[in-house]
């Protein structure tokens, strides 16, 4: 099947990348929301200063007084906005889910996934990764990076929005957390080094999925 194709062609041109970085998924979570907006390197600056802290715990958080919490995710930028998210969420996990992942797990998809993403400031994309990259769910994260690959080579509508990408691309995978991790990675590797807003297809990896015809347009 095409979509395993190009997975395997990403994986052996790039090898494992080893999403997401984290010592556990609280801060994988966290990270997630400091990354919104800005280059991971901000986010990582943030997420170290709360580490140094010994703040990357739920109840840590949830005690800390807001404009606190802005303070030291200062790093990650717009950090009032994502002090409030990093809180919201912090609720959360700790009024749902009693502070821990363990039911977060195991809790049905579909209920969960509309609890995240009531969550103040998580859309989808967030909500996502938090589900794929920290929970170990089978929810692939169908960002504009994603998007603009499968769309140029004819596999999405360039004009398909985040759903109906995510839809698609569940739909035609098995429905495997590591797949989904990795691959989404892999895109992620495609698209910045290769499938920029004017592509090099020249030395890209997918370029033999294309037999030979232009990339298709692509909205991003
Ligand atoms: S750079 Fe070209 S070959 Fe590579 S993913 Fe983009 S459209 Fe496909």
């Amino acid at each position: 099947m095409r979509l395993l194709r190009l997975y395997r062609a990403l994986h052996d041109r790039f090898g494992p990348q080893r999403w997401w970085p984290g010592r556990s998924a609280y801060e994988v979570a966290v990270g997630a929301v400091l990354t919104q907006h800005t280059a991971w390197l901000n986010a990582a600056r943030a997420v170290a200063a709360l580490r140094v802290r010994g703040l990357l715990r739920p109840e840590r958080v949830a005690a800390l007084p807001p404009d606190r919490l802005a303070d030291v995710i200062r790093p990650a930028g717009t950090y009032r906005v994502k002090a409030r998210r990093l809180a919201a969420l912090t609720h959360w996990l700790m009024e749902r889910h009693g502070g821990t992942w363990a039911s977060v797990r195991r809790a049905p998809l579909e209920p969960l996934r509309r609890e995240l993403l009531a969550v103040s400031g998580l859309g989808p994309e967030t909500a996502d990764a938090i589900l794929l990259y920290a929970a170990g769910r089978p929810v692939f994260v169908a960002d504009a990076y994603a998007r603009r690959v499968l769309a140029r080579h004819r596999l999405l509508d360039p004009r398909a929005g985040y759903e109906e990408a995510r839809a698609f691309i569940e739909a035609h995978l098995p429905s495997d957390p590591a797949l989904f991790n990795e691959y989404h990675a892999l895109l992620v590797a495609a698209a910045k080094r290769h499938c920029r807003t004017v592509p090099r297809c020249a030395d890209c990896p997918l370029r033999f999925d294309l037999r030979g015809r232009r990339p298709a347009p692509a909205s991003s």
